[in-house]
């Protein structure tokens, strides 16, 4: 079941020259999030209440809604519409990429420490010396992954494998385009962090913890797969999980180039068929859980 009031994944088209930004309608923020499921059914997370940031994070989201259109506050639509805007200007036109952009709020997913500079189009940490992406090079992969023969065919990204969750934001844009998302972090730090992030599922979620180089085989195969950490060489498994006809993209050592690229990895009845895009810097992928 696809989301709804969402369109096709025309990926390679930009947005006409003056046509409305259609962003996804809002749901309200709402403090304390009501716990809607819980995760894999494992544990029921805590409230935003419980958590020590967020009170004083909704009061700042408050006190920015209440002020004068400055333009400065954290809340807000019109923050994360200026940073859509800048990825559109950069040729950024997959439609459903950037509605997913606009509707998750990446404030809640940093520290709040850090809140004011999270529209901006850098990386940010996120604790346990990991980054989370910045916006451009999500919105880069995410349109690669919704430019595959198997997103244009059915609209959506259907069944994905996130390695590296991190802090959950992109597996909740990811939610926003796929029907299913199963997301393996290494760190548990991380993943119990993510767990509190995406308390509000924004979809059919499910965060595994473990080494996310096995992939997952027991809700294999994907019809994409996508991973926020580069190593030497494509994990097999992660080969062996998509399903034909699908797509995998992942930041990888490119001894050509001497630095990380980003490789998309087609599943054909042929064969995998790769493409080597653009130079990156993700954290390394490493083995094992910690
Ligand atoms: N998508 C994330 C980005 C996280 S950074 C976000 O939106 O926040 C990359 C993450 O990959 C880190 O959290 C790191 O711990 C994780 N990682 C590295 N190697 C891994 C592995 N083998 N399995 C699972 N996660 C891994």
């Amino acid at each position: 079941m696809s989301p709804p009031g969402r369109p096709k994944g025309e990926c390679r088209r930009a947005q006409p020259e003056g046509a409305p930004a259609t962003a996804r309608p809002q749901r309200p923020a709402r403090f304390p999030v009501a716990l809607e499921r819980v995760h894999g059914g494992e544990r029921a997370a805590p409230t935003d209440l419980q958590r020590p940031q967020r009170p004083l994070q909704h009061a700042a989201l408050e006190a920015a809604r209440h002020s004068a259109p400055s333009g400065l506050g954290l809340d807000s639509a019109a923050v994360r519409e200026r940073m859509v805007g800048r990825l559109r200007a950069q040729g950024l036109g997959c439609e459903p990429v950037l509605q997913a952009l606009s509707s998750v709020e990446r404030h809640r997913f940093v520290d709040s420490a850090l809140a004011n500079q999270a529209y901006e189009d850098t990386s940010l940490p996120i604790g346990s010396g990991q980054t989370i992406s910045k916006p451009s090079v999500i919105a880069r992969m995410l349109s690669l992954l919704m430019d595959s023969a198997r997103a244009r065919e059915q609209g959506d990204l259907g069944r994905v494998l996130e390695i590296g969750t991190g802090c959950g934001y992109q597996a909740a844009l990811l939610c926003r385009m796929a029907r299913t998302v199963i997301s393996i972090e290494r760190l548990k730090a991380l993943h119990d962090k993510a767990r509190e992030n995406l308390v509000e599922r924004p979809g059919d979620l499910r965060l595994v913890y473990g080494d996310g180089r096995l992939g997952h085989a027991p809700r294999a195969p994907y019809d994409h797969v996508i991973a926020a950490a580069g190593g030497d060489e494509l994990p097999a498994a992660w080969l062996d999980q998509l399903a034909m006809g699908g797509r995998l993209v992942a930041p990888m050592h490119d001894a050509a180039r001497g630095g990380q690229v980003l490789l998309v990895v087609d599943r054909q009845p042929e064969g995998w068929v790769r493409q080597w895009h653009d130079a990156v810097h993700f954290v390394p992928l490493k083995s094992g859980a910690a």
